[in-house]
C-alpha cells in the first residue's frame, strides 16, 4: 500500500474511534461560510476556530470566486442558511507565480510535475502535454490586494446573489498566522 493512504487510514481509524459528532445537523451551527486558498499552509479550521458542523470552507486554487465558487456559495445560503461570508486570500500565495500563458505553454510541452526557481516555472518532464490548458482560465493573482477586491465585487455583484449578506476580505499571513482585513473589500462587501 502507498505509504500515504496507509497513513491517512490509520489517521481515519483513530479520529473515528473517538468520534462523537454523528449527531451534527447539516446546516452550517454558526451560519457562516469560508471561500479559501487549498495551500497545504492554511488551516480554516484552527486560523478561523471552527470546528465540525460550524462552517463550510470551500476551497480552490487562490481561493477565487470562480463559477464552482460562486455555486457553493449559493447553495450555502440558499439551501444551507449561511449569513455571513469571508473571502480569505494570503500571502505567498501559488497563484502569484504564474500566468495564463506560463501554464498553458507548460502545460503543452508536459503533464508532469515543473519546477519553480528564481526564473519562474520551467518544464523538466518529458512529454506529450496538451493544448486544452488553453480552454482554461487559471484565475492566476497578479495583486493580492485587487484579487481579493476582485473576488468580493464578484461575489457582491452576482445575480444569485442576495444583498443581505455581508462579505468580508482578508489575507492570511503565512508568517504570522494572522487573518489581515482588506478594507476596500470589505467595504464593498457591505449588506444592503
Ligand atoms: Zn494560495
Amino acid at each position: 500500500m502507498s505509504k500515504i493512504l496507509d497513513e491517512v487510514l490509520n489517521a481515519n481509524q483513530q479520529y473515528a474511534s473517538s468520534f462523537d459528532k454523528g449527531d451534527l445537523a447539516m446546516p452550517p451551527a454558526r451560519r457562516f461560510a469560508v471561500l479559501t486558498c487549498m495551500d497545504a499552509r492554511l488551516d480554516p479550521a484552527k486560523f478561523a476556530g471552527l470546528a465540525e458542523g460550524d462552517a463550510h470552507v470551500i476551497r480552490n486554487a487562490g481561493g477565487r470566486a470562480s463559477d464552482d465558487a460562486i455555486r457553493s456559495l449559493v447553495i450555502s445560503y440558499k439551501l444551507l442558511g449561511t449569513r455571513e461570508w469571508f473571502v480569505v486570500h494570503h500571502t505567498n500565495c501559488g497563484m502569484e507565480t504564474f500566468s495564463d500563458d506560463t501554464m498553458r505553454k507548460l502545460l503543452k510541452h508536459s503533464l508532469k510535475t515543473a519546477t519553480l526557481d528564481k526564473d519562474g516555472w520551467h518544464d523538466v518532464g518529458q512529454g506529450p502535454g496538451s493544448a486544452e490548458g488553453d480552454f482554461i482560465d487559471w484565475l492566476t493573482i497578479s495583486d493580492q490586494q485587487q484579487a481579493v477586491i476582485a473576488d468580493v465585487q464578484r461575489i457582491r455583484s452576482h445575480p444569485l446573489v442576495p444583498r443581505d449578506i455581508p462579505i468580508y476580505g482578508f489575507i492570511y499571513d503565512v508568517i504570522t498566522g494572522k487573518l489581515m482585513e482588506v478594507a476596500e473589500a470589505t467595504r464593498l462587501g457591505k449588506a444592503a
